[in-house]
């Protein structure tokens, strides 16, 4: 089930709010009491320890315009959101990598500004656009940057002097 989502609009910046003043604030979304006491167990943050706890307003709005932001995530085709940047990223040189989930593709990338791991998940039609959209590679090619395989060889060919001219020697 999705999460709801509540305004943060509804909320005065400078008023500080009761758990119960919270409910009524969204009381149209039935957002009950408990909800309130586990955003704060989540990290919202209360004026002091007293009870009933009281909220600022600045403070419920960030909480709420933070959660809100995760539980909507409105990219486009070709971004992906980013936890740690927390808002939509392009992916870095448009190069993930895709892994088959049953009626989904996971799509993992990096995110082009902090080069953080990104996740996306796409329906199974979507493949001929994210074909034409993404360069597609392994999960090792994507994470690995020295790409072992084809370096190690091309430098290992480059340091070996030209066999030619010792031949003569070794035999
Ligand atoms: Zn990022």
């Amino acid at each position: 089930m999705p999460r709801r989502l509540y305004p943060h609009r509804r909320v005065r910046y400078w008023y500080s709010y009761e758990t119960d003043e919270i409910t009524s604030l969204f009381n149209d979304t039935g957002l009950h009491p408990q909800t309130v006491r586990s955003w704060i167990k989540a990290g919202l943050k209360t004026i002091d320890s007293r009870k009933p706890a009281l909220i600022y307003g600045n403070d419920l709005i960030s909480f709420l315009k933070n959660r809100n932001d995760k539980n909507k995530c409105k990219t486009a085709f070709d971004e992906f959101y980013c936890m740690k940047c927390r808002d939509a990223r392009p992916v870095y040189q448009k190069t993930i990598s895709l892994e088959h989930q049953g009626q989904f593709l996971r799509a993992r990338g990096p995110c082009r500004q902090c080069k953080s791991h990104m996740c996306k998940s796409y329906s199974l039609a979507t493949y001929p656009q994210l074909q034409k959209t993404f360069k597609l590679v392994g999960v090792s090619e994507l994470y690995d940057c020295s790409y072992p395989t084809a370096n190690t060889h091309l430098n290992t060919q480059d340091k070996t002097p030209p066999t030619e001219s010792g031949q003569g020697s070794l035999f």
